[in-house]
This record gives structure tokens, C-alpha cells and sequence, in this order.
């Protein structure tokens, strides 16, 4: 029996009085946090929320988000995370499709009323029962007699369930194990080098996969002192980073490239440099020329990471002991099988390019509900990602880009991502997504939308000639559109389908 609790449990009891949680004027010791999500746990299943109920859990990163998370997990409930951005009809798919028998959310404000949206398509669900706001926890959370220890799992059962961020159509449901979670969660300890106390700072959000396996529970079990952003912006980020002595930050691609916009000297970087001991960037590629500008400006070192919300995410990491390659996501971790295969399922060898697959005690158990998709994605055992990537002679994995996102061009594959890679390298550039655009005769052609650097212009003209110079002449894109900004998702990935 394992619950994915026991990490918060066990250090509760190393570390009781260090600060867990902080959240501007907030914090929260570890023994608090565990009694908070004691006392959920004791009010959800007061109120009926059995071993296996669905509970939705809707907040940016508060402190209330880990208490009511690891109450519910605590009480055996399945916990799904959700984006507080999500309207009405949003969430009302999701209570449906999960079954979801009660909600959390935070209030949210007259803009982004959250607690409004869920109570509407709450009441239209046949299943949820409760919608409990992250203001009325004191009261939920009076004491309940005799507060018992977590809920026994099994390994094998379901913790929680994310919804994939419907970047490519409906959302599916990926139901994540305990013992995928925890196995996961403890792959920092084999990645990152051991510290005493490490402080975090908490950007990435933490319904994402990213925030909540990597982030929050890596650290939690570490014993670190997490700092959490509810929304993130570059200068208070940046603050926090050289206030609280950060010396662990996760982040996507677009919060880096966010940082050298707001710092373009390294003023704030150099500063943070002085405590920071490891960068890690996942979620979507991160470009060499934003590597590159982070280790000349700060000397800070960015390592990648590569998974996805099936694969509880973490896939690959930098080994500390090898230099970094800066265009690699670094190699397979412990106990996880990666293959590049062609389009019949043949492994193909180091060098060439072909679907990324996934075999290991990370995956998912499958899609809620969805055997269909389910079979569809895991064959064999071995879970397809639908990304291209390539391995070197050395063993180092390289994502070449999503299989959708390949354009075909007059019967040749450009990938945006080398493009964009070359965009970057452009002192007048600062982002850039490169998609392929319907065309008559070629079927598709290659176009780039950018965003400048502060400060500076492009000059669309000699941009194109800079690209055409360092690309092969059918890579190179036959439009360039300037943008003040692109489209993203909640989590910081260009939405390209949005562009084109
Ligand atoms: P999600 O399930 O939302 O975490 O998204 C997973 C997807 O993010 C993967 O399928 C990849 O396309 C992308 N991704 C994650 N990490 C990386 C990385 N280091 N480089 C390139 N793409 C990445």
C-alpha cells in the first residue's frame, strides 16, 4: 500500500518547523501544511468523498492549492488539477467526462471569476455534489475527531487525473498512479545534487504536471522551502529570485526568454546567479540562443527536461556529471525505456529521426474512460508521443518537434523548430513560432511570425536574407509577420494552431 502523501508525511516529521509554503505575506511550516491536509482529509470524507472519487481542484499557485492536494490525496480521492482560466463549458466537460463528485476553487476576481464558473457548471452536473471555495477552508478545516492517517492505496491506484491542454482537440483525461507520481517525484534526488536546504521559486503552475510532479512534489520530499508565484511575471520573479535566495527555478522556454526581456544586462540574473545552483527548462524546446545569452549575461547554465502529462512527466534530464549539450533534452532517467521508431514501430538508430516512444513505470494507466484513445497511444506497451526526436551517438535525446507541427513543404519536412532556432540567433528577435500556411502549388509554406526585442525593430527584408543565408533554400520562411505578442497557452507554449 503507498500513497503519494507519505512524501509530505515523512518530511513533516524531519523538517516540522522549516517554512514549506510561501506566498507573499503567507507561509506555512511542513508540520502545518500536513495537519491542513489532515483536516481535509477528514472533511471531504466527513462528507461522503470515498477512496476513488473524482474531486476537481481549480486554483493558481496559493497556498490553499498543496493543502486541499494533499488532502484529497490523503483521503484516496483522485485528484483533478485544473487551469482557473477554464470557463464554464470548460469545466462543465470535465465534471461530466470524470464524474466528478465535488470541487475546490479558489474565488478568482470580477475578471476571472473562478468560483462563479465552477458553481454554474457544477449545477448543471448530475455528479458533483459540493463546490467548496479556497475561503471557506477555515471552517471546513475545524477540527474532525481522531484524524487519521492517509487513506491505504494501492501502488497501482489512481492519484490523479490531467486534463491534456487541448492544444489538438478535445481534452482526454491521463490518469497518473501513486507509484508513478512518487517514482517521479523522487527523480530529483538522482538528478540534482544534494543541498541542505534548497529554497524554489514556483512559477510553473502547479495543476500542470510540470509544476506539480517536478516542482511541488520533488521538493516537498526534499524538504525545500517553496515560494509560490500565483501569476507570473518576469520583474516579480526576478525579485523573488535575489529576495528569498532561490537556489532551484523550473521553468518553460517563454519565462526565460520573459527574463532576458526584462533584464536584458543580466543586472537582476548576475544577482540571482549568486544563490542559484540548478536551472531546469521543459514543456516545450528551449532555444541554444536563449541557453547561450543566459550563460554569458549570468554564467547560469539552463538543463533541460523533456516529458509529457502521460508520462508523470519526467522523461530525460542532464546528467550532472557531463557537460551540457544545449540542444539535447538530456538522457533517458532511472528506470524509464526511450526508443526512436519509424511508422511501422522499427527502432531506428542514433542520428535519424522518427517518433519518440515511452516505456516505463512513468506511464499513465490510461486515458479516464477513453480505451479507444488509450489503445491508440500505448502499443506494445510502449506509449507514442507524438514528438520527433532523434538520439546521438552518445545516448542524448534530441526533440526535433511535434509530429503535427512538421510542415511539408513541396515534398520536404522543414521543422519549425530548426527555423526557429535560427530566428532566434537574430539580435532583433526576441520569440518566434514558425508554422506551415495552406499553398496552392507546394501544399504548404513556410511561415514565421516574430516578436521583437525590447527596443529594438525588425526589418522584415534583411531578417528573411539572415535566414535564407544559414537555412537550405526550402526552409527558409517566404513570410515573416512582426506581432507584439504570440498566443500562448496557460503553461507557456506558443498556441501555433491560433496562427495559422
Ligand atoms: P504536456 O503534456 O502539456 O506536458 O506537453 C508535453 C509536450 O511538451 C511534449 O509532447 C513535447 O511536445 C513538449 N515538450 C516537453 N518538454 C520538451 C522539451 N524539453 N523540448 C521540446 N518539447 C518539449
Amino acid at each position: 500500500m503507498l500513497n503519494l502523501s507519505v512524501l509530505l508525511e515523512s518530511t513533516a516529521r524531519r523538517h516540522p518547523d522549516r517554512a514549506a509554503l510561501v506566498c507573499g505575506e503567507q507561509s506555512l511550516t511542513y508540520a502545518e501544511l500536513d495537519r491542513r491536509a489532515r483536516q481535509v482529509a477528514e472533511a471531504v470524507r466527513a462528507r461522503g468523498v470515498r477512496p476513488g472519487d473524482r474531486v476537481a481542484l481549480i486554483g493558481p499557485n496559493v497556498v490553499e492549492f498543496p493543502v486541499v492536494y494533499y488532502g484529497l490525496l490523503k483521503a484516496g480521492a483522485v485528484v483533478i488539477p485544473l487551469n482557473p482560466l477554464l470557463k464554464e463549458r470548460e469545466l462543465a466537460f470535465i465534471f461530466g467526462d470524470s464524474g466528478t463528485v465535488a470541487v475546490f476553487a479558489w474565488e478568482g476576481s470580477e475578471q476571472l471569476p473562478v468560483l462563479d464558473n465552477a458553481r454554474r457548471a457544477a449545477a448543471g452536473s448530475p455528479t458533483v455534489r459540493d463546490v467548496f471555495a479556497f475561503g471557506d477552508l477555515p471552517g471546513l478545516l475545524a477540527p474532525h475527531p481522531g484524524t487519521a492517517d492517509a487513506e491505504p492505496t494501492g501502488a497501482e491506484d489512481p492519484a490523479v487525473i490531467i486534463y491534456t491542454s487541448g492544444t489538438t482537440g478535445t481534452p482526454k483525461g491521463a490518469v497518473l498512479s501513486h507509484v508513478s507520481l512518487l517514482l517521479n517525484a523522487r527523480m530529483k534526488e538522482l538528478i540534482v545534487p544534494k543541498h541542505d536546504h534548497d529554497v524554489v521559486l514556483v512559477t510553473l503552475p502547479l495543476y500542470h504536471i510540470f509544476g506539480q510532479t517536478s516542482v511541488l512534489n520533488g521538493n516537498v520530499h526534499g524538504g525545500a522551502t517553496l515560494v509560490l508565484l500565483p501569476r507570473f511575471d518576469p520583474d516579480t520573479a526576478l525579485d523573488l529570485l535575489v529576495r528569498h535566495r532561490v537556489t532551484l527555478f523550473s521553468g518553460v522556454p517563454s519565462m526565460y526568454q520573459a527574463f532576458l526581456q526584462a533584464d536584458p544586462d543580466g543586472v537582476r540574473l548576475r544577482k540571482a546567479a549568486e544563490t542559484l545552483r540548478y536551472l531546469t527548462s521543459g514543456g516545450a524546446p528551449l532555444p541554444v540562443a536563449v541557453f547561450e545569452r543566459f550563460d554569458r549575461l549570468a554564467g547560469l547554465q539552463i538543463r533541460q527536461g523533456y516529458g509529457l502529462s502521460e508520462t508523470s512527466p519526467t522523461v530525460t534530464a542532464c546528467p550532472w556529471e557531463e557537460p551540457i549539450r544545449p540542444a539535447s533534452v538530456g538522457k533517458p532517467v532511472w528506470g524509464v525505456d526511450i526508443r526512436v521508431v519509424d511508422a511501422r514501430d522499427r527502432p531506428l538508430p542514433a542520428g535519424e529521426v522518427g517518433e519518440i516512444v515511452i516505456r516505463g513505470h512513468c506511464l499513465m494507466l490510461g486515458y479516464f474512460n477513453r480505451p479507444d484513445a488509450t489503445a491508440e497511444a500505448i502499443r506494445d506497451g510502449w506509449f507514442h508521443t507524438g514528438d520527433l526526436g532523434r538520439f546521438d551517438e552518445d545516448g542524448w535525446l534530441y526533440v526535433v518537434d511535434r509530429v503535427k507541427d512538421l510542415i511539408l513543404r513541396g515534398g520536404y519536412n522543414v521543422y519549425p523548430a530548426e527555423v526557429e532556432q535560427v530566428l532566434l540567433t537574430h539580435p532583433s528577435v526576441a520569440l518566434t513560432a514558425v508554422v506551415g500556411e495552406p499553398h496552392e502549388r507546394l501544399g504548404q509554406e513556410v511561415v514565421a511570425y516574430v516578436v521583437p526585442r525590447t527596443g529594438q525593430q525588425v526589418d522584415v527584408t534583411e531578417l528573411t536574407a539572415y535566414a535564407r543565408e544559414r537555412l537550405a533554400e526550402y526552409k527558409y520562411p517566404r513570410r515573416i509577420e512582426v506581432r507584439d505578442e504570440l498566443p500562448m497557452t496557460a503553461t507557456g507554449k506558443i498556441l501555433k494552431r491560433a496562427l495559422s
